[in-house]
């Protein structure tokens, strides 16, 4: 990358996110009332605001995930974390019903080609909203931390990108890594919990 794009990049993240309470009121693990909006900030959302980056699919993507909001399940190990936000338009609308289909590997770095396991999709409330729960993904051999998403507004475009956590050695050593695809992270009692709003071109 160039340093004039690494410039912008963070220029970027820094508007979104410098000022942004990201978080508030996170329950406790596993005792949420069910309500996404309840951990969903104020966007930092500006007309005209540009699309989220496109990254490559990778090798790992399989069609008809299961839907599903947690990707958690019996035996799965790894740091749990919650990923949240909106998907927005580029005029800051909320998208509804707006699909996320969401993909990792373990947190031994390990994607599960044969099943479905740290694999599914959801769709946006009324509010635009998503909430996964999900395990810090591991690393493999070249790349940082990330989890693999494929975002579509209903009879729109797909956008294919992968969401990226703070503070990772490996992110200046990733040539796919993009500031500007950072999750917004907090630890609240012990949870994790990531924000990312998504800007599709609509
Ligand atoms: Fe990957």
């Amino acid at each position: 990358m160039q340093n004039d794009d690494r410039a912008h990049a963070r220029r970027k993240f820094l508007r979104r996110w410098g000022a942004l309470p990201v978080v508030v009121a996170l329950p406790a693990w596993g005792a949420h009332a069910g309500d996404p909006r309840e951990l969903i900030a104020t966007p930092a959302c500006s007309e005209g605001e540009e699309p989220t980056l496109r990254q490559v699919e990778g090798p790992f993507f399989k069609p008809r995930s299961p839907e599903r909001t947690s990707l958690l399940g019996a035996g799965l190990q790894g740091t749990r974390i919650l990923v949240s936000g909106l998907v927005l338009s580029t005029h800051c609308e909320p998208v509804v019903g707006a699909l996320l289909d969401f993909w990792q590997c373990d947190n031994h770095g390990a994607y599960d080609n044969s099943g479905y396991r740290l694999r599914g999709h959801q769709f946006t409330d009324s509010t635009g909203s998503y909430r996964l729960e999900t395990i810090v993904p591991g690393v493999y051999p070249g790349r940082t931390r990330h989890i693999h998403v494929k975002v579509q507004a209903p009879g729109r475009a797909v956008l294919t990108t992968q969401l990226y956590f703070p503070g990772e050695p490996e992110n200046q050593r990733d040539f796919l890594f993009q500031e500007a695809l950072l999750l917004a992270t907090t630890d609240a009692g012990g949870t994790t919990a990531g924000r990312f709003d998504f800007v599709l071109k609509i």
